[in-house]
C-alpha cells in the first residue's frame, strides 16, 4: 500500500541523544484495518551494499483501530533513529532514518498489517499491565488511546504503566501521557539516568508497587504486556515472580496460567 505522511514531530526532548519521532500515516480511500498490538512494514527506498531491494522493517502501531484520530483512515508510528554502527554494516539505520527525515506528502511503501500474538483483550473491563520501554510505548499507546475512548462507557478495566527511559526529556509521549488522569492509567515513571535521582529500571518499581501489581495479578481478567529491547525480558519475569512469592503463591503455577490464558504477552526486539 501506498500512505502519505500527515505528520512527523519528535517526541524526545531536542537537546537529547534519543531521537523519537511521532509519524502519522494517512491510507486515503484505501483500506487499512489494524489493531491494537499490530504492526507493520515499512519499505525504505534504494537498494543494499549489493545492490538489492532493502528488507521491510517493522513497527508497531502507536495509534488505535479507529485512527490516530478518531474516524480517520490514519495511523501512527514511534519510531526511534538508529545512529549507532552495529559493528562493521555496510549500512545502518536505513529505515529509521527514512522515516524520521520524511515530509508532509511524502508517500510510503507499507506492508501488513503483521502480527497476532499481542493483541488486547476483547472484554472491556480487562485489566491492563503494561511494561514498556523506549519505542515499546508504542502499542501501549494505541491501547491506552482505546480505553480512553470508550472512558464515557463506564466499563474500562485499570490501567498500570510501568515505563522506562534514560530521563524524563527522552521519554516519549512524556507531556501527554502526564495529562491523563491518574484515575484512568497508574504511571510509573522509571528512569534509569535521571540527575539527583537514584538509578532505576521497570522491575524496580513492578517490585515497588508489589501490593498493587498483586492485587491485578489476582485478578482473571488482567493481561501483562512486554514491549521493549530484548534484555528486558528476564528482568520483568523476576520481579513478577518476585511480587508473586511474596504472597506465598506459587509462581510457576501462576506464570503457566498466565501463559495457557494468553495473558502474558512480549514483544521485544
Ligand atoms: P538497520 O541497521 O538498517 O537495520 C536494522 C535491522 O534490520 C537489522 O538488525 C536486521 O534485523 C534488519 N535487516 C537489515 N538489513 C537486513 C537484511 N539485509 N536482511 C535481513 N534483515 C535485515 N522500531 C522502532 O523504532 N519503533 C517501533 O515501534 C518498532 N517496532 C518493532 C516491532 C517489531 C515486531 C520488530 C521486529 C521491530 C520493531 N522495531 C521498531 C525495530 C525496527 O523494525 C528496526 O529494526 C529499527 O528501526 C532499525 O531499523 P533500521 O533500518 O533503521 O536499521
Amino acid at each position: 500500500m501506498t500512505a502519505t505522511v500527515v505528520g512527523n514531530y519528535r517526541v524526545t526532548g531536542a537537546d537529547t541523544e534519543s531521537d523519537i519521532h511521532h509519524i502519522v500515516l494517512d491510507f486515503g480511500e484505501l483500506p487499512f484495518p489494524v489493531l491494537e498490538g499490530q504492526s507493520i512494514g515499512i519499505l525504505p527506498p534504494g537498494v543494499d551494499a549489493q545492490g538489492r531491494p532493502h528488507h521491510a522493517r517493522q513497527y508497531s502501531l502507536a495509534s488505535p483501530r479507529d485512527g490516530e484520530r478518531a474516524g480517520y483512515n490514519n495511523l501512527s508510528l514511534t519510531v526511534k533513529r538508529v545512529t549507532e554502527d552495529h559493528g562493521g554494516a555496510a549500512a545502518h539505520g536505513v529505515c529509521s532514518n527514512y522515516l524520521c527525515d520524511l515530509a508532509k506528502n511524502d508517500t510510503v511503501q507499507v506492508i501488513g498489517p503483521f502480527g497476532h500474538t499481542f493483541l488486547m483483550p476483547n472484554h472491556p473491563r480487562a485489566n491492563l499491565i503494561m511494561i514498556c520501554t523506549g519505542t515499546g510505548s508504542a502499542p501501549m499507546r494505541a491501547m491506552t488511546e482505546r480505553y480512553r475512548r470508550r472512558i464515557d462507557t463506564g466499563e474500562n478495566g485499570r490501567l498500570m504503566l510501568f515505563f522506562g527511559a534514560r530521563t524524563e526529556r527522552e521519554l516519549p509521549y512524556f507531556g501527554p501521557l502526564m495529562k491523563l488522569p491518574r484515575d484512568f492509567i497508574d504511571i510509573n515513571l522509571a528512569l534509569s539516568r535521571e540527575p539527583g535521582q537514584p538509578k532505576r529500571y521497570v522491575q524496580d518499581l513492578i517490585r515497588e508497587r508489589g501490593p498493587q501489581v498483586r492485587d491485578l495479578l489476582s485478578d482473571r481478567n488482567t493481561c501483562i504486556y512486554v514491549c521493549g529491547l530484548k534484555g528486558m525480558e528476564v528482568g520483568v519475569l523476576d520481579a513478577l515472580r518476585d511480587v508473586t512469592v511474596q504472597s506465598g503463591q506459587d509462581w510457576s503455577i501462576l506464570h503457566d496460567v498466565l501463559r495457557r490464558e494468553g495473558r502474558l504477552h512480549f514483544e521485544t526486539y
